[in-house]
């Protein structure tokens, strides 16, 4: 894998606004903010995208991640916000190294807007489909 924006940021080839930082995890301010205290949460594993992640960067981002929402809520004063992981270009994932945005929504016209283009479940077709992927989990 070449080095992403966001490696150069991890070997400090570029700079930062540091959030926070633990053997595995490092934060830093979004450079275009959807709203103040926009932040991403990034693995210091190179990894593409959330499902080539390893169980350990996985488990440390998942213990960091709700004590920056905390830090954010904190600092910010907002108490409302997204948490957003984009994967692949087609859904948006422009920097191709795993990142988390915390982004707080302090009013309708900030922060992230989502579009959510929901249709009913068939449940047929569900019970089928959570069947295979049980058996894909194991
Ligand atoms: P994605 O669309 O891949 O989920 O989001 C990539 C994010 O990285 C965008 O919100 C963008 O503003 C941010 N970003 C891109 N380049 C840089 C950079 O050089 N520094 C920082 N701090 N953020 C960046």
């Amino acid at each position: 894998m070449s080095e992403t924006i966001f490696g150069k940021i991890l070997s400090g080839a570029i700079p930062c606004h540091k959030v926070y930082e633990d053997e595995r995890v490092f934060a830093f301010l979004d450079i275009n903010p959807l709203s103040a205290g926009h932040t991403l949460i990034v693995p210091k594993e190179p990894a593409r995208t959330l499902d080539a992640l390893s169980d350990e960067s996985a488990a440390a981002l998942g213990r960091a991640l709700p004590r920056i929402c905390r830090a954010v809520i904190e600092v910010t004063g907002v108490k409302e916000y997204n948490v957003l992981e984009n994967n692949g270009a087609g859904a948006h994932q422009a920097v191709d190294h795993v990142h988390f945005h915390i982004i707080p929504k302090p009013s309708p016209g900030e922060g992230l807007g989502v579009g959510w283009p929901a249709r009913a479940l068939d449940h047929k077709a569900g019970a089928e489909l959570a069947a295979k992927l049980r058996a894909t989990l194991g």
